[in-house]
């Protein structure tokens, strides 16, 4: 492929957003948040009460969901539209998080989501932020980078950006949510969360953003 794709996979809270939008902006890349679309997803299944079960319903919405995502200029904040509405809030709470998590575990939903997400592959080249970019969305990107960190680590970063955004959170509750989110991530049949063959594994608990970027910019230089 000539579009050329660096793949960022791992467990929610590693630092992924964070890195990709700052390697989207240094590059001058686009930047695909995958998760904010199971997001998006979760949050019209909560607005329509469907189960998460209900795989046939959901499987329509995820084939005619109606998804915008505004970039203003660089730095600021990519505006997702849902419906005409402003979700760009509204996606980020841990039940919206949770429910996303159950409804990505459905092989049908995450086929219907496949070729909205490969539309992001446009010139000059992509940043692509998830949990199965680089094993099922990309499979032929260039760089493959897994990013994790401890789940404490990653539950004390979700709490302060909880805060930052108004919210109100227990740390305690957010370790065990973000350890059953793994759970479901990791162990679901279909798409689990593991790191890409060939792919950079960045462990970030004792890492700055900084050193995580350059670290992936190393790699990336040596494979494009
Ligand atoms: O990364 P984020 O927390 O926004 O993702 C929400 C949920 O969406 C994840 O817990 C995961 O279950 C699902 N997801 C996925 N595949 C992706 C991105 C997200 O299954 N590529």
């Amino acid at each position: 492929d000539l579009i050329p794709v660096i793949t960022i996979d791992g467990p929610g809270g590693a630092g992924k957003g964070t890195v990709s939008r700052i390697l989207a902006d240094q590059l001058g890349w686009h930047l695909l948040d995958s998760g904010a679309i199971y997001r998006v997803l979760a949050l019209a299944a909560l607005h329509h009460d469907f189960a998460p079960e209900d795989e046939e319903s959901l499987v329509a919405l995820a084939s005619n969901l109606d998804v915008k995502f505004e970039v203003e200029n660089q730095k600021e904040l990519t505006h997702i539209i849902l419906e005409g509405e402003d979700v760009t809030m509204s996606i980020r709470t841990e039940a919206v998080g949770n429910m996303a998590s159950k409804i990505a575990a459905l092989p049908r939903v995450r086929e219907a989501l496949l070729r909205r997400q490969r539309a992001f592959r446009e010139l000059p080249g992509l940043i692509a932020d998830g949990r199965d970019m680089g094993t099922v969305v990309f499979p032929s990107a260039a760089a493959k980078v897994f990013l994790t960190a401890s789940a404490e680590e990653r539950a004390e970063r979700r709490y302060k950006q909880l805060l930052e955004k108004g919210f109100t959170a227990k740390i305690d509750q957010l370790i065990a949510e973000i350890q059953e989110r793994d759970e479901r991530d990791m162990n679901r049949s279909v798409a689990p969360l593991k790191a890409a063959e060939g792919s950079l594994y960045i462990d970030s608990t004792d890492l700055s953003i900084d050193e995580v970027v350059d670290q992936i910019l190393m790699f990336a230089h040596g494979k494009l």
